[in-house]
């Protein structure tokens, strides 16, 4: 380095202007201070790397620096050489600390502050004095030398200065950087960060070289030119060429973060579209829900074209007792069975949905070639069909009927609510007739079903107001003795007066209130046997009992305690099941059945001949005694022959069961009875069923005759 002898610095030659070597510090600083801002803007994107705008502040200062260098050369003055070496000086020591900041950073120093802080109070302190002292940090003045020539021949000026006293010092701290540069550099391959170390270690051996060149080799050669702020472009490529791997691994991972938003939003609408599946769709059956019926009908029935379309509600006849007898694993094959062949029924562009329960409820255009009320039935017809076969579920066949109510739409239908309503209240009318069947909608069934709800709200308080009360309905033999009385329900509502229990039970069914109803029929039943004249003492009285009651698992101790609790005598009582409790589980029902047989109870088979239980299942059953059906006894005439009930009633001697013939009316009813052999008549031909009060004195009557007729 010339300015180990004389300064530093180059000397003007007037007649070289820009040189190769000035356009080379000139490109030099274009390239420095591009990549210096690229840094820069890097470094301050969300100030992930400062480690970048560090850098960047050093090669925009080095360009300055770069820049300054350029002008010397290119300046004849001595003065404004003077003040520009002065300006690069100062800028020197600025560069010096952003050095410190940026390799700090770099290496991953912890204390990286404490060094900037270290780099920063020396330079400052050279800075000051370089701006305030006569000629400058490294010259006390500077002067005119001879031009330098270049190894190719160009002539580049030069200027000499006579050395500061600060000059040994400037040029110790400048070193002392260097060295802890390389110290850091031996920290990071010591840490094994092999990517960081490589191109800082390349580039402080080019730093190194530039170093020695002005340094060792020029030390007492003829004046030349340095190469040690040109070394720092080395730093600024290989930097700019991490700069660029640092975007390509961001870039990648935005990417990387980009598909994973993309799988993730994926994952979310699939999601979103099951959330939506399951709040529409009925999990069992994967039919459309409730919710999916009443949004879809509201938008059916708020468009300007909704066509002349049927809403329809089935209803599975018995399901409950399915349910109850078979356990629910057994009720949910079915109603998946029964959705299987509903499916496979139902019009195309319908609607089938689940609307909860053994419900089901189908939405259709009516086809214009009938009439919409024979459209809608022929339509439910094909789908009932299809629902006639057994369903074979586990070891059990059963079959089911299916009742339904249907509603024209949009008819007086306005919105769904009334809708669904007038189905409802159709349904329940098809049920109440006798179930199996199917029935519209007319508007003279709302009134009814509005004294359904009434029914409905007033059961609930009907026991506690002690509102149901008991008829008895006498029995007598074919010699005209009293046998027995059957005990029917009557509820005296205070507003629509005596209720029929056709009326009211399979509220109280539906409603589970079955049971305690069921429980204070007994004890009145067993308190009124008690109170009959000693007379009638082989007399029986019989109670009603629902299948509700006889699936219930506490059925055989509900029955012993209320006879208990009355003292009655289990001898003398009946109870009535109907032939839909033998539907289901036969073996639990015939348990149950046999351990009351053993405390003296009878059992009598209820309307026989008008459901479903086969002849087969009378014999596995504890049974007494066999009740005819009305409608059997209804066309009997004494001369004409009824081959039915002839047959009932020798089938039922043949297994010694008492028949009693239910709903007599008329003489020759009875003559013809008793032609057959029917050991009891009921009916209205005897007497109507007659609260207790008056039955007692029709008793009173009957015993009255029947001792003067044996007397
Ligand atoms: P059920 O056990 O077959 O009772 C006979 C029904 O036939 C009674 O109707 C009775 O009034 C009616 N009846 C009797 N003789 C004649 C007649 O000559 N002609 C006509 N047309 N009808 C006659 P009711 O009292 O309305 O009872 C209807 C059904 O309600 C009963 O049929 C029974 O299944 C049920 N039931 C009545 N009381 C109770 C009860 O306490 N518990 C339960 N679970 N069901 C009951
Ligand atoms: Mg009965
Ligand atoms: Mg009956």
């Amino acid at each position: 380095m010339t300015h180990a002898q004389q300064g530093w610095l180059p000397s003007g030659v007037d007649e070289e202007r820009m040189t190769l070597y000035v356009s080379s510090q000139l490109v030099a600083c274009g390239i420095c201070f591009f990549a210096g801002v690229h840094a820069m803007l890097a470094g301050s994107s969300g100030g992930r790397e400062p480690a970048n705008m560090a850098f960047g502040c050093l090669s925009v200062l080095l360009a300055g620096y770069l820049a300054l260098t350029a002008s010397i050369y290119q300046t004849d003055t001595v003065a404004l050489a003077q003040s520009l070496i002065r300006c690069q000086l100062a800028v020197a020591c600025a560069i010096y600390p952003a050095a410190v900041w940026f390799i700090g950073l770099y290496a991953g120093l912890l204390r990286w502050r404490s060094w900037l802080a270290l780099a920063g109070a020396v330079f400052g302190a050279l800075l000051i004095i370089d701006l305030f002292s006569p000629g400058g940090v490294i010259y006390d003045t500077v002067v005119k030398g001879h031009a330098i020539v270049l190894p190719w021949g160009e002539r580049v000026p030069d200027y000499v200065g006579v050395r500061s006293r600060w000059f040994g010092v400037y040029f110790l701290a400048k070193d002392a950087i260097y060295v802890w540069a390389i110290g850091c550099c031996v920290a990071l391959w010591r840490r094994g960060s092999r990517e960081r170390a490589w191109p800082f270690t390349l580039y402080l051996l080019v730093q190194g070289a530039a170093a020695i060149h002005s340094d060792v080799i020029n030390r007492d050669g003829e004046p030349t030119v340095t190469y040690e702020a040109l070394a720092f472009l080395a730093l600024v490529l290989l930097m700019g060429d991490r700069l660029r791997r640092d975007l390509q691994h961001r870039t990648e991972a935005l990417a990387r973060n980009l598909d994973d938003l993309c799988t993730e939003t994926l994952r979310r609408q699939n999601v979103e579209a099951d959330l939506r599946h399951l709040a529409y769709h009925d999990q069992l059956t994967g039919l459309p829900n409730r919710l999916h019926l009443y949004e879809h009908l509201h938008e059916q029935l708020a468009s300007a074209t909704f066509p002349d379309s049927a809403l329809v509600m089935f209803d599975l006849d018995h399901f409950r007792t399915i349910n109850e007898a078979l356990g629910h694993d057994a009720g949910d094959l079915l109603l998946k069975a029964v959705t299987g062949r509903m499916l496979a029924a139902v019009p195309a562009d319908s609607l089938l949905a689940r609307h909860g329960g053994d419900e089901f409820a189908l939405l259709f255009m009516l086809p214009a070639d009938l009439p919409p009320s024979e459209s809608a039935h022929r339509i439910v017809r094909e789908i009932t069909h299809r629902l006639v076969a057994p369903f074979g579920i586990g070891a059990h066949d059963l079959a089911i009927g299916v009742s339904a109510g249907i509603a024209l739409l949009p008819g007086m239908a306005g919105d769904v609510d009334s809708a669904l309503r007038q189905a409802t209240v159709a349904l329940h009318r098809a049920k109440a007739g006798g179930r199996n069947a199917a029935i519209v909608f007319e508007s003279t069934m709302q009134a009814e079903a509005d004294r359904r709800l009434l029914l409905e709200k007033g059961l609930r308080v009907a026991l506690e107001r002690n509102e149901f009360e008991l008829h008895y309905q006498p029995q007598l033999d074919r010699y005209d003795r009293f046998v027995g009385a059957e005990a029917l329900l009557r509820w005296r509502h205070p507003e629509h007066g005596l209720i029929a229990p056709g009326e009211f039970i399979p509220i109280a069914e539906e409603s589970g209130l079955i049971h305690a109803i069921g429980i204070e029929v007994m004890r009145r039943a067993c308190m009124e046997r008690e109170s009959w004249p000693a007379a009638c003492a082989d007399a029986r009285i019989s109670i009603n009992v629902s299948p509700w009651q006889l699936f219930s698992p506490d059925f055989v101790r509900t029955v012993h305690d209320a006879v208990g609790t009355t003292h009655a005598d289990p001898r003398r009582i009946t109870i009535e099941i109907t032939e839909n409790a033998l539907l289901h589980d036969l073996e639990d029902v015939a348990y149950k059945m046999r351990e009351l047989a053993t405390l003296g109870f009878h059992f009598s088979l209820d309307d026989f001949g008008s459901g479903y239980a086969s002849l087969g299942n009378l014999k596995k059953l504890p049974l007494h005694e066999l009740k005819i059906d009305r409608v059997f006894v209804e066309g009997l005439q004494p001369d004409t022959r009824d081959p039915f009930t002839e047959s009932i009633i020798a089938i039922a001697h043949e297994q010694h069961l008492h028949v009693v013939a239910e709903g007599v009316e008329t003489n020759p009813q009875r003559e013809a009875l008793a032609a057959l052999g029917c050991d009891a008549i009921q009916g209205f031909l005897i007497s109507r069923p007659l609260p207790a009060a008056e039955f007692h004195r029709w008793l009173e009557r009957q015993l009255a005759q029947q001792c003067v007729a044996s007397d």
